[in-house]
């Protein structure tokens, strides 16, 4: 009970700091250690009440307060498109000619023309339709809103019809089963697991069914003794019966040979499809936004929908976007970040490999050993389940300290790095290591073994 009286008073903690502190964020950081330590108290923790320690963590806290939780880390892990890391990089030109747009007023929704009202999505539709020759475009907040929107405008209470080796959950929360029932459709699920045939989509058709539904297996593979209906055979049997077709592409590939080998996004939409929607930062290496592509009338129905008014993006988005897709049809692949990642050759890996193992063997030789290996590592972001990409990494094996509490550290440092653990030593894939963050790493290791000798 002592304890507890002896809790220095909070007008005078607040009174040992200067006016330098913003006192809001200075009353959130005491409120928050008082209560910590009162908690201490209870559970019997502590036996008596340091004062100096009680400063010390209110400071703390308070700085990590002031300077935002979210912040840049260092991607060591080879995954190029990482859903927990913010998936794709932005090329700083990109950011650098968005500037005026974003920080002075812009013409998202007028026409100068006309002087009249004009159309957010117009900004990127044209951009579109000559990288997929589709009729008209529009942009919403991701891809799962995309999915969502286009169920609810066109199969609330209808059937759609999707493949049972299809029905994906991605990151853990969407799953498409759940997402068609929440918009209203009704799922109709076709085939087998492991095999679906034509015949399988055409004898579930009835009256009720508006839409026939492929989905991209991004984040996993069914192999073995399978079947599948091919991506241009789905537009086919949808004309037969008056059906809508749609492709959720979610990821998978942009331009032909890098990522997945798969059909891109315009050879998809061109077999004939309806709609087709994609990730703008799985699919494009550009902002998080879910992009539609498909028949003018469609679009202009998926318009009116309110639901969109609810899941429209800003002009950060769409200016980022813009940026991107003129990247594309400008051949700038240099400024599409995840896009160069990716197409990395191997000689070129190797060659960083060597350099920041050099650069570590010079400072911390006494504490690791280190090697340059070939390895494997994956697009990422459910982009291409199987596939693999060569790489190369630094290998650090820790001579003396364990190495569980080195990445715990490494967690810790003013930038965070991000590493993979693999047989109790530190794999750093340089993938997706900037050649610039090379000396940061070391820095972020010195650090990281000096706390812990
Ligand atoms: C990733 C993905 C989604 C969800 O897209 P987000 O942009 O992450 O919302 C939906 N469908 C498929 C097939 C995907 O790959």
């Amino acid at each position: 009970m002592d304890l507890y009286r002896n809790i220095p008073r909070k007008d005078k903690l607040l009174s040992l700091f200067n006016d330098d502190y913003a006192k809001t964020i200075l009353n959130y950081a005491i409120d928050q250690e008082l209560s910590n330590l009162r908690k201490l108290i209870a559970d019997n923790k502590i036996h008596k009440i340091d004062e100096q320690l009680l400063i010390k963590n209110i400071d703390k806290r308070y700085n990590e307060l002031i300077s935002g939780s979210l912040k840049r880390v260092v991607n060591a892990t080879g995954i190029v498109l990482h859903t927990n890391l913010g998936r794709a990089p932005l090329s700083e030109d990109f950011i650098h000619n968005i500037k005026d747009i974003v920080s002075r007023y812009s013409n998202l929704e007028y026409d100068l023309e006309k002087g009249v009202r004009g159309e957010r999505y117009h900004h990127v539709v044209e951009y579109l339709k000559i990288i997929t020759n589709c009729e008209d475009a529009l942009v919403v907040n991701n891809n799962a809103a995309a999915v969502f929107l286009i169920n609810n405008t066109f199969n609330k209470g209808k059937k759609v019809i999707i493949s049972r080796g299809e029905l994906v959950e991605i990151g853990g929360s969407f799953r498409i089963p759940e997402v068609i029932a929440n918009s209203g459709a009704i799922l109709k699920e076709v085939g087998t697991t492991n095999k679906t045939k034509i015949s399988d989509y055409e004898n579930a058709i009835d009256e009720d069914t508006t839409m026939i539904i492929k989905i991209h297996k991004s984040n996993y593979a069914i192999i073995g003794f399978t079947d599948e209906v091919p991506y241009r055979e789905i537009p086919k049997i949808a004309q037969k019966f008056g059906l809508l077709s749609y492709c959720d592409l979610g990821s998978g590939s942009i331009i032909p040979g890098i990522g997945c080998n798969e059909p891109t996004l315009s050879e998809i939409y061109n077999y004939g499809y309806d709609l087709v929607s994609c990730s703008g930062d799985k699919l494009f290496g550009s902002v998080q936004a879910g992009i539609i592509i498909g028949k003018k009338k469609l679009i202009e129905k998926l318009k009116k929908n309110q639901l969109l008014r609810m899941l429209r993006v800003d002009k950060i988005t769409l200016s980022l976007l813009q940026e991107t897709l003129k990247a594309y049809l400008t051949d700038s692949y240099n400024n599409i970040r995840s896009v160069n990642l990716l197409g990395t050759p191997l000689t070129d890996l190797l060659k960083k490999a060597k350099k920041l193992k050099r650069i570590l063997n010079r400072h911390l030789s006494d504490y690791f050993d280190f090697e340059t290996k070939e390895i494997t590592s994956y697009t990422g972001g459910g982009s291409c389940p199987m596939h693999e990409i060569k790489s190369y990494a630094v290998i650090c094996k820790s001579k003396k300290i364990d190495i569980n509490k080195i990445e715990n550290f490494l967690r810790k440092y003013h930038i965070p790095v991000i590493i993979r653990l693999v047989d109790n030593k530190i794999v750093l894939d340089v993938r997706t290591i900037f050649e610039d963050e090379f000396v940061l790493i070391k820095d972020a290791l010195v650090w990281a073994t000096n706390q812990l000798s």
